[in-house]
């Protein structure tokens, strides 16, 4: 299972897909990918199966400046195409891909999410739910992927585009891999180091219970509750 992630480069299908080809290694029963030209149009294309089955279900209009990618490994929900991720909200607002294993979605649903019209038997779908909940109650996009990240409990590695904000990604990391990537004009996630190296040499860690707002042209590293995280980059040294 693995994660991947691109804003700011216009071949982000392309980057996306051949990001998931490297992932392949970690073994998967579907992907998915989540794409969107940052001026009104989006494209969500998932398959069960091999990664070659999803390039073929991408048709050439698939394109857009920022998106988000999946490979899964099902732990709660059988390998669907309802249950492959990228996950979204009830109104189709957020968009949201995971690796690893909520611990308490059943509580969450419970106390938040009753009425909410799921499409999927996953874990994961409750925290897009849980965002997009918060969000109806007033708060912003990032404030309300923080109040859901103070409530979640488990292991992840997120990554969440907000419709109504293309200009980023919503990124959080707890117990499962995750990192930046700093590419020329654009910038990456990769749950490792291995799906990007066609894009960049350039990597920043992330931390368990940190935030991060990836932007284009900005790496902005916060804890949950906001406060905020310095951390340098380091070249990934391909002799090594
Ligand atoms: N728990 C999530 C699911 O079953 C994510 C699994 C994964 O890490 O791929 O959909």
């Amino acid at each position: 299972c693995g994660i991947v992630g691109v804003i700011g480069n216009n071949k982000t299908t392309d980057i996306l897909l051949n990001g998931l080809e490297k992932l392949e290694y970690r073994g998967y029963d579907s992907a998915g990918i989540y794409v969107n030209n940052q001026a009104g149009k989006d494209y969500l294309v998932k398959e069960v199966g091999k990664i070659s089955k999803l390039e073929n279900a991408v048709t050439d209009d698939v394109v857009g400046s920022v998106g988000i990618g999946h490979t899964r490994w099902a732990t709660h929900g059988k390998p669907t195409v309802e249950n492959a991720h990228p996950h979204f909200s009830e109104d189709n607002r957020f968009y949201l891909v995971h690796n690893g294993v909520l611990t308490n979605f059943e509580e969450l649903k419970e106390k938040y999410l009753q009425g909410v019209d799921f499409k999927s038997q996953t874990d994961t779908e409750v925290a897009v739910q849980l965002v997009d909940h918060f969000a109806k109650e007033g708060l912003d996009g990032e404030a309300a992927f923080r109040k859901a990240l103070s409530l979640i409990q488990g292991s992840y590695a997120f990554a969440m585009i907000d419709k109504e904000q293309p200009d980023r990604i919503f990124v959080a990391k707890n117990k499962s891999p995750l990192l930046i990537g700093l590419g020329d004009g654009f910038n990456v996630i990769c749950s490792d180091a291995m799906a990007m190296l066609d894009q960049t040499h350039e990597f920043v860690e992330i931390h368990d219970g940190e935030v991060v707002i990836l932007e284009k042209g900005s790496v902005n590293i916060s804890k949950i509750d906001g406060t905020p995280v310095h951390r340098d980059s380091y070249t990934v040294n391909l002799d090594a």
